[in-house]
């Protein structure tokens, strides 16, 4: 879609962090769900991407998806939920400036690795200079149009707007693999903190384990 991250990277994360804790076909719902998050009834719900910097108003539609996960028996819906919270919670790594304020505190590209950053450090998290970007539809859309986009990406980039700030996929340059980094870190926090609030009955099912007695594998911790 559109000025996203793109689908790949948004599976390849989720595969990444949670193929050990669920089966294939669970695995598969959560992504499609996460990916239809860039249908076009969300597209121009900027708190789902994080964009727009309404912060706020991103992290209450991941609690509401939380909260579904919370009260939920049936585990296609919570799937779904855990889908379309993981979308944001990655979008915001690659929408907003957290690389940047992050690389800031940390001596740069020069002195870090990817491997480096801490997707959850607080300080950056509640820094009043972390925003996000814009997505000036009637202009920004002229770098989706082939032959004006060079022209465009040269001459015609706005502070702010999603083109200027976008680490939406590897040809924004070495920030990008900083903020899939990140965004490992936090789907993996996001899904923790869900699983906290399953009813423990509902544990395998969620996970789309046959066997009832699932067990929380030793891997999961962050960092
Ligand atoms: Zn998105």
């Amino acid at each position: 879609m559109l000025a996203a991250m793109l689908h790949k990277y948004h599976s390849a994360i989720l595969t990444e962090t949670l193929s050990r804790n669920f089966s294939t076909p669970a695995l598969r719902e959560i992504i499609q769900a996460n990916l239809d998050q860039d249908s076009l009834q969300t597209f121009f719900q900027p708190q789902i991407h994080f964009d727009e910097s309404k912060f706020a108003e991103a992290l209450a539609y991941i609690e509401e998806q939380r909260a579904i996960i919370a009260r939920n028996h049936d585990p296609h819906d919570m799937r779904k939920a855990l889908g379309r919270l993981t979308h944001g919670a990655q979008d915001f790594y690659a929408h907003s400036n957290y690389v940047d304020l992050w690389l800031d505190q940390n001596g740069g590209l020069e002195q870090t690795r990817a491997a480096d950053i801490d997707g959850l450090d607080p300080a950056i998290l509640n820094n009043p200079a972390l925003r996000s970007d814009y997505f000036y539809w009637w202009r920004d859309f002229i770098y989706y149009v082939p032959i004006f986009k060079t022209f465009a990406k040269k001459y015609l980039v706005f502070v702010n707007s999603h083109e200027s700030m976008h680490l939406d996929d590897p040809s924004r340059g070495p920030k990008f693999f900083y903020a899939l980094k990140a965004a490992e870190q936090r789907t993996l926090s996001e899904y923790q903190r869900a699983l906290k609030t399953v009813d423990p009955a509902m544990l395998h099912l969620f996970h789309g384990s046959p066997e009832p007695r699932y067990k929380l594998l030793p891997q999961l911790k962050t960092a």
